[in-house]
């Protein structure tokens, strides 16, 4: 996968991209990186990327021009027709099937915004994906485009060590995950539940899907409705 982020502080991104599982993807060629700072395709000697709002009023919009050239350059080179995703609080609520669908993609192009916001035609006729990672407000979309590409890039074939754990993590099946413990079996009085002690494996899958279902339950319960419908949906078509 190649990732191409837009933004007007790549600074940001070092840490990120060189650290842990992002930093390891890209040393096993699953992934490309390259941040571009969109000020350079500015075409006005002031290099300039924002400008005053139509009809006034506070804070500033980011031009289209640097960002319409920035995203025609970085098309130029690809084989594919790249993703063109927009951070934006008004745009689709992030989560995991997202996830899972972009992680199928070659190339994926990430806007990061700034200031008030954009001009409304960089919306309009340029992006395929508005992405919010929640209902609240950021300074820009640096932070947003990371939590995207961390998640999509742990799902690529050969990120992580066992291919299979993505399967099991939370939201995945629908659910959210079991809990976990490791050793010792009793730490200061607190012991793990015998039967992960048990090596029935038959016994320790029935209490992981058991544990898993009332956690859902009590700590997510819209999402176990919406299990609930899936699995009834897939028993019975015609329901
Ligand atoms: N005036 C805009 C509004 O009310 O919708 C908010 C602009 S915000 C201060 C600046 C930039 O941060 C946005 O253009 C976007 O790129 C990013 N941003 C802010 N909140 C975000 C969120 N919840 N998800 C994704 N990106 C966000």
């Amino acid at each position: 996968m190649k990732i191409d982020i837009l933004t007007l502080f790549p600074d940001m991104f070092s840490g990120v991209f060189g650290s842990s599982i992002l930093k390891k993807a890209e040393e096993k060629d699953a992934v490309t990186y390259n941040v571009v700072n969109f000020r350079d395709f500015s075409n006005d000697k002031h290099r300039t990327v924002d400008d005053y709002p139509y009809g006034g009023g506070a804070g500033m919009v980011l031009k289209p021009q640097p960002i319409f050239d920035a995203v025609d350059y970085l098309k130029k080179d690809s084989k594919v027709n790249p993703r063109i995703i927009l951070l934006c609080p008004q745009g689709a609520t992030y989560n995991q099937k997202k996830a899972e669908e972009l992680a199928k993609e070659d190339h994926l192009i990430f806007i990061c915004g700034h200031y008030e916001g954009y001009d409304e035609r960089i919306r309009e006729y340029l992006i395929t994906d508005e992405i919010s990672i929640g209902d609240y407000v950021l300074t820009g979309g640096e932070l947003g485009a990371m939590v995207v590409i961390d998640s999509v890039v742990r799902l690529l074939p050969g990120v992580l060590g066992n291919d299979e754990s993505p399967i099991y993590d939370s939201f995945s099946s629908g659910l959210l995950e079991h809990p976990h413990y490791t050793r010792p079996a009793d730490f200061r009085g607190m012991k793990v539940p015998e039967v992960l002690l048990s090596g029935n494996h038959q016994k320790i899958n029935e209490w992981r899907e058991n544990e898993s279902m009332e956690r859902t339950k009590n700590r997510r319960p819209d999402l176990l409705e919406k299990y609930l419908q899936e699995k009834n949906k897939k028993a019975d078509p015609t329901d």
